[in-house]
């Protein structure tokens, strides 16, 4: 398979060839398809695959497609992940593949000043890169809301899962659009993982490498 084969749109594959990148990896090869036909996903894969390309992909692909500007205090997707150093790296993925496009994104972590996290949740945005406990921090605070998000995805959920973040994670999933796409990956499945994914993905491409 070849990036062009996957149904991008030529800005976004012009960030893939500045990036360096020729061939799609398996997972990117399975699931970069699997959601733009807007299908939910659920992905084994571990870290190294490309998995982060893999969904930030076909969502810079998806919004780009449909330019309209988030609302204040919305955002069109969200990225949950269990660290802020994980969090971070996906949003200088989401950085670099967007860069041909005019999207806008955040990373709301923890560990430093809400204040700038606010201002741009006040905009709006769309892509959202967050982890669960500031999250949930500008949600209650009504920073955020989240009756707008169209996609969202769950990044190492068998990390949130050790980090104590699956009643978190059920809360945030509580609060989204019931019309949405959901992309769950971990590098394993846990039952409380099997179990998140049963109670909130509709039909999901299981997509292992
Ligand atoms: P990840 O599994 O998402 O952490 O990605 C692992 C590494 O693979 C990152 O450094 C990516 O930049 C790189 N990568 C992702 N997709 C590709 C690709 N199709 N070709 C070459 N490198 C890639």
């Amino acid at each position: 398979t070849q990036f062009t084969e996957l149904g991008l749109a030529e800005p976004i594959l012009r960030a893939i060839t500045a990036e360096g990148y020729t061939t799609p990896t398996p997972i990117q090869a399975k699931v970069i398809p699997a959601m733009k036909a807007g299908r939910d996903v659920l992905g084994t894969a571990q870290t190294g695959t490309g998995k982060t390309a893999a969904f930030t992909l076909p969502i810079i692909d998806r919004l780009a497609a449909a330019r309209g500007r988030p609302e204040p205090k919305t955002c069109r997707a969200l990225i949950l992940a269990p660290t802020r150093e994980l969090a971070g790296q996906i949003a200088d993925c989401v950085k670099s593949y967007g860069r041909n496009t005019r999207l806008s994104h955040t990373l709301v972590v923890g560990g430093v000043k809400p204040g700038p996290q606010v201002r741009a949740l006040a905009r709006g945005v769309d892509i959202l890169i967050a982890t669960p406990g500031r999250l949930e921090d500008h949600q209650r605070n009504g920073d955020l809301k989240l009756d707008a998000v169209e996609v969202v995805v769950l990044d190492e959920a068998d990390q949130m899962l050790d980090l104590g973040f699956v009643p978190a994670i059920r809360r945030i999933f509580g609060k989204l659009p019931r019309n949405r796409q959901t992309a769950l990956l971990s590098a394993t499945m846990p039952g409380p993982i099997r179990a998140l994914a049963n109670d909130f993905l509709k039909d999901p491409a299981e997509i292992a490498v």
